[in-house]
């Protein structure tokens, strides 16, 4: 409802001249005085502010200088944690582990649907703020809350839940969860929300790091992902301490990487 009403206010014809245009097209055009034409929501037309002006003036609904101004495409975020937004503070100056499993973990599991989608909400304003128009997220709580907040917020998401099916320091509520659940639940989310809000959302698949995933978790994980056609989120790599356990559990020379490749 909020959205039609919002479209019934976008004009049809702006006209936009005076900046800095930065176009990142296939032939990295620049425009140090340049100007564009939007309508609707098209780009219909960009050059040199005087060619702009001269041309579309006169059916412009609207014209804004934007001197002093750039103006380049949206920022893609391709690791976000949109969960974490509500829990900054809670987890300073701590180490990886000590941060997971003592802060972050017991935050993250308490969460209800309504905190992800308030969450999801703030992060999102911020990212907006930022330029930012699209995101990857790395492993939130409940989809459901996720792709509302981004239904609503207009960005393009690429959503995912954060995903353990074993290893130290799971809060109660998230050891008892099986690898047929993990990957259940996220062919569901992909199901019920994939190419929703006018096609800005995609569900990915999501394994939060290699110390809490078994072998069985990866590889389904990955068929899933290639069945569905969609792409998989996952740490790799974060700290020493997590090579060296791969190395150690697995008896590979090299760390997360060099397993994940076998
Ligand atoms: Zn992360």
């Amino acid at each position: 409802m909020m959205e039609r009403e919002e479209e019934k206010e976008v004009v049809g014809v702006s006209v936009l001249h005076g900046g800095m245009i930065i176009t990142m097209d296939e032939e990295q055009r620049v425009y140090r005085d340049g100007g564009i034409v939007v309508e609707h929501d098209k780009i219909k037309a960009i050059g040199q502010s005087a060619d702009i002006l001269a041309e579309f003036s006169d059916v412009a609904d609207s014209i804004v200088d934007l001197s002093g101004h750039i103006l380049l495409p949206g920022f893609i975020n391709t690791h976000v944690h949109s969960s974490q937004q509500m829990a900054r503070g809670i987890a300073d100056d701590v180490d990886l582990m000590t941060w997971l499993h003592e802060r972050i973990w017991p935050y993250e599991s308490n969460m209800s649907e309504q905190d992800s989608y308030l969450s999801t909400l703030l992060c999102g304003i911020e990212l907006i703020h930022s330029g930012v128009t699209c995101f990857a997220e790395a492993g939130g709580q409940h989809v459901s809350g996720m792709a509302r907040a981004v239904g609503l917020l207009g960005l393009r998401a690429c959503l995912t839940q954060s995903t353990m099916d074993s290893g130290h320091g799971l809060p109660p509520s998230w050891a008892t969860r099986t690898t047929h659940q993990c990957i259940q639940s996220q062919k569901d989310n992909y199901h019920k929300y994939h190419n929703t809000a006018q096609g800005r959302i995609r569900i990915w698949f999501a394994i939060r790091q290699i110390m809490n995933s078994t072998p069985r978790l990866l590889i389904q994980t990955r068929d899933a992902a290639t069945q569905l056609n969609t792409g998989i989120h996952m740490h790799v790599a974060e700290i020493p301490h997590e090579n060296q356990l791969v190395m150690d559990v697995h008896k590979i020379d090299h760390g997360t990487v060099t397993y994940l490749d076998r």
